[in-house]
């Protein structure tokens, strides 16, 4: 189908595209990588009057190392961030969550910074930024403001996004010394996950010393795992303390039934994939 008419408008810094978003109020559409915006327009699922186009915002753009953050645009595409060495060597876990979202072509296009905004609950992006504490720049009309991943994200599609704010930049603590894994299962592949697992672990002398468990898909939102977090903490890594912790994320989990998968099967993987992402991560 064709989209329906619009004005396409194409700034070259923040400010102004907040001046074009808050213009614009409810008719406005920002398009970043247009992987999910492009489908939409052309279904008529959205229909902005206006759509403001991402691509000449120099700011947005962009990976650098500032003290001890990993400083990501937010239209850094999904390949340049499974490729770059910077986000190799500080935010694997990043690498490895990017390499495993959509095809080629999508990742070619994608940005991390659409990923986020979208907010799908079964998109990999959300649980590695809420697995590694990222921090979010926003802009809006009222200036600038940062929020942390975890509170970025509200409900399925829903974000701490003001209609006429836009998401500038991401902050990952540089972790040396701790081991990251992402998997996930799809219905096909590549595929969205029906169950994804982030594992973050800090080991001093084979002693679990801090860790992070998140689910994708398990949730609305990304689900950290406390019960998982807290079976590995102060552990040494045996089957048994793995197997413990897989079991106490997926029993206190609280999964939705959908068209993908029931409740109970997402519990299953949930399991299963904890126990390989921890056992990734600790490099065993
Ligand atoms: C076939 C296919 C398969 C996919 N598979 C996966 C997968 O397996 N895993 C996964 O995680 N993802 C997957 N995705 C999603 C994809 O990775 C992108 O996350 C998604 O398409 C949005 O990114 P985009 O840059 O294309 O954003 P766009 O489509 O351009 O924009 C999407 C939304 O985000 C908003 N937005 C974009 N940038 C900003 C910004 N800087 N500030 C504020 N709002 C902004 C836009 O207003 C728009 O509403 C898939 C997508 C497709 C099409």
């Amino acid at each position: 189908m064709i989209p329906s008419p619009f004005d396409y408008l194409r700034p070259r810094t923040v400010e102004e595209t907040v001046q074009y978003l808050d213009e614009a109020g409810e008719d406005a559409a920002l398009l970043a990588g247009g992987q999910s915006l492009v489908p939409a327009l052309r279904c008529r699922d959205a229909v902005p009057a206006v759509v403001v186009d991402l691509s000449e915002v120099e700011e947005l753009r962009g990976i650098r190392v500032e003290d001890d953050q990993i400083v990501v645009g937010a239209m850094t595409t999904l390949r340049r961030l499974a490729t770059d060495p910077i986000i190799a060597e500080h935010a694997p876990l990043l690498a490895t969550a990017a390499r495993l979202a959509g095809d080629r072509r999508t990742r070619t296009m994608a940005t991390l910074g659409g990923s986020l905004a979208l907010a799908d609950p079964a998109a990999d992006l959300p649980t590695a930024a809420v697995a590694l504490d990222a921090t979010l720049l926003l802009a809006g009309p009222e200036g600038r403001r940062t929020t942390s991943a975890r509170s970025f994200f509200v409900e399925p599609y829903t974000t701490a996004l003001g209609l006429a704010d836009v998401l500038v930049e991401m902050r990952f603590p540089t972790r040396f010394g701790w081991g990251a894994h992402y998997t996930k299962v799809c219905r096909t592949t590549p595929g969205w996950a029906v169950v994804g697992v982030a594992a973050l672990l800090r080991q001093e002398d084979g002693v679990v010393t801090d860790a992070r468990v998140v689910f994708t898909n398990m949730g609305p939102v990304p689900v950290r795992s406390r019960p998982a977090e807290e079976a590995l903490l102060g552990a040494r890594l045996t089957d048994a303390i793995v197997g413990a912790a897989a079991d106490a994320g997926a029993d206190e989990s609280e999964p939705v039934d959908d068209a993908a998968a029931t409740a109970p099967y997402r519990r299953q993987l949930a399991r299963t994939l904890t126990r390989r992402a921890v056992r990734a991560a600790a490099g065993r």
